[in-house]
């Protein structure tokens, strides 16, 4: 599950239809939409060492 911050909300949303897309300066993000007010929403991850936390 990811999760990101919905600027419509105002507040942490469970990104619905999250997907990995790469930005144009080499960034990876990951781009869902809110599941309350249909925004698109992006998490920005970084670039390595993401897999450190625990479900
Ligand atoms: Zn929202």
């Amino acid at each position: 599950m990811v999760v990101g911050f919905c600027v419509k909300c105002r507040k942490k949303v469970e990104l619905k239809d999250p997907q990995e897309v790469t930005l144009k300066n080499g960034r990876k993000a990951i781009k869902g939409k809110c599941p309350y007010c249909g925004t698109t929403v992006y998490v920005f991850v970084s670039s390595k060492g993401s897999r450190k936390r625990k479900k």
